[in-house]
């Protein structure tokens, strides 16, 4: 398979807007494969490779659109420049990669779009060939992982590249889909695998609740005969917790303590108020 029977693949490299050249420094170099979101809504009028090369020239005063591909959410490849470019899209790693760009804003706390199973598919495709293509392609990383971009939420937490190009692919793109938290009417719900879960689930190392319906609860709550309490964002409290104006002891399993002795070390701040 080459580059052009992608499904999907279009070549648009002689006719994208340009305005000069970008550095040519070769294949040889390129080792890498950086994935980018475009942070812009899917289906906006500028969320095109033309818009995106619009900006690139009229605001960053570029050559170019920067992106090698652009993979659009019906999962058509835009293929925008030469993969022997230096183009800038990832600061310091520019000239050992390959960028491309999916459409969309993958964000949680942006747009919170996520890549459509289109996409997901193009992707998988598109970097597996890049291997093949590029003599000494050896990984695929994305935005953020680059040095320098730790800060930029790049190419979005609405999703897990990873899996996608760890060939979990296109069997994986539907779940993806689906995972982790997501707000609905005001209420949160978890997502495994596409299906809101139930009961107790461990985020990040947090303990949460979610009721059967799936929606995640806040405050007191009673389990198997014990008191738990719920921070505001969903936590499962642990130690010592005020609740109007009284103070609670939970156990390190969040259960509350009652009907006992519970030693709690307090210690005496500068301006002599104790606290646990
Ligand atoms: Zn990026």
């Amino acid at each position: 398979m080459a580059l052009k029977d992608l499904p999907k693949y279009r070549d648009i490299r002689k006719s994208i807007r340009k305005n000069g050249e970008f550095p040519i420094v070769g294949t040889a170099v390129k080792d890498t494969h950086v994935i980018h979101h475009s942070m812009t809504k899917q289906g906006l009028q500028g969320s095109t490779p033309e818009g995106f090369a619009n900006t690139h020239i009229d605001k960053n005063g570029w050559p170019g659109i920067a992106y090698a591909f652009v993979i659009m959410p019906d999962g058509t490849i835009y293929h925008c420049n030469n993969l022997d470019l230096r183009t800038f899209h990832a600061g310091d790693t520019n000239t050992r990669s390959i960028g491309t760009c999916l459409v969309g804003d993958f964000r949680k706390d942006g747009a919170a779009e996520k890549p459509t199973a289109e996409q997901i598919e193009a992707l998988y495709l598109l970097n597996k060939e890049l291997y093949k293509l590029l003599p000494n392609m050896k990984r695929t990383i994305g935005h953020q992982e680059c040095p320098g971009y730790s800060w930029k939420n790049c190419p979005g937490d609405t999703w897990n590249y990873k899996d996608v190009i760890a060939g979990k692919g296109m069997a994986a793109a539907k779940q993806t889909v689906l995972e982790g938290w997501k707000k609905e009417n005001s209420k949160w719900y978890f997502y495994e695998a596409g299906k809101k879960q139930t009961g107790w689930i461990k985020d990040k190392s947090r303990w949460y609740y979610l009721d059967s319906a799936g929606v995640m609860k806040t405050g007191w709550i009673k389990y198997k005969e014990k008191w738990y309490y719920l921070n505001t964002d969903g936590s499962m409290a642990t130690g010592v917790i005020q609740d109007k104006g009284k103070l609670y002891y939970l156990n390190q399993n969040g259960s509350m303590a009652a009907d006992s002795k519970v030693n709690v070390i307090l210690k005496a701040g500068k301006d002599g108020a104790l606290t646990p």
